[in-house]
């Protein structure tokens, strides 16, 4: 098991940077509906007087519904309360918005990893400030097979049961966790595994612990679905023998797991 560290810095998620980037996206937003609108009004206008008035009018609805929506997850970062009182309107910023704002932010040069550090937190954030409380046998913990060590022999994929918990890898100590509180716990080896669990145990809320880039698409494929992400830790590189802060899982349980639920 990892402890938390001062290493840890590289995981996490930079809150001002994420603002900023929410910010230029606004800005870039309201510039594009002008020059959209600019452009071709000359030209609108010999055709009918009313028609740049029209066109106006309608680009700038759709740009403030989007403006609308990036200043409510700028509220919801620094309020640290779910400030989308519509499912939808959530549901569009989680699978719609935000792989545009993360591919803004890479044109600006930011780091893929950063960005979508900051969008797991938000997802995270939002799916706290729901409260949701779930009985412990309608949770998945979900876990990619990188956590086992690497030379385990056992096969832990079908049946994370397996596992004879010798500490080697932090699969013993999430067993012991997962046994605790009563929790079916899968490990994925990829997306198409991952969903498949899914689709069979029909959890009604999923832990799942995993890199930035597998987080990110788990969480938008998995909407409405609610998914709190906890990132795995890499220190001997991507995909092989990566560890858990224990901690931030067990915390992510309390949070949510009904109190003595089976
Ligand atoms: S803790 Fe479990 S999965 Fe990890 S090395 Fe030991 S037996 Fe294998």
């Amino acid at each position: 098991m990892t402890p938390a560290s001062s290493n840890d810095d590289a995981y996490r998620p930079r809150k001002r940077l994420f603002i900023g980037v929410l910010c230029g996206a606004c800005g870039t937003v309201l510039l594009l509906a002008f020059l959209l609108w600019w452009v071709p009004s000359v030209g609108l206008a010999n055709i009918h007087p009313v028609l740049p008035i029209l066109f106006g009018t309608v680009l700038g609805a759709t740009a403030l519904v989007v403006v609308a929506g990036l200043g409510l997850l700028i509220l919801t970062l620094l309020t640290g309360r779910d400030l989308f009182f519509s499912n939808r309107l959530r549901g569009i910023v989680i699978k719609y918005l935000f792989p545009g704002i993360i591919a803004l932010g890479r044109r600006c040069g930011l780091d893929r990893d950063t960005l979508q550090q900051s969008f797991i937190a938000l997802n995270n954030q939002l799916v706290r400030a729901r409260h949701l409380r779930v009985s412990a046998d309608r949770i998945l913990i979900l876990l990619p097979h990188c956590i086992q060590q690497f030379d385990c022999e056992i096969k832990i994929t079908g049946d994370v049961r397996k596992c004879a918990r010798c500490g080697q890898c932090d699969i013993s100590g999430l067993s012991e966790l997962a046994d605790r509180y009563g929790i079916p716990m899968a490990v994925a080896t990829g997306g198409t595994l991952a969903r498949k669990i899914i689709v069979e145990r029909r959890p009604r809320f999923i832990l799942a612990v995993a890199c930035e880039r597998d987080l990110t698409s788990g969480i938008r494929d998995a909407y409405p679905l609610p998914v709190i992400g906890v990132l795995n830790r890499r220190p001997h590189g991507p995909c092989f023998n990566t560890e858990i802060v224990l901690e931030e899982v067990e915390q992510a349980l309390r949070e949510h797991v009904v109190p003595g639920s089976p």
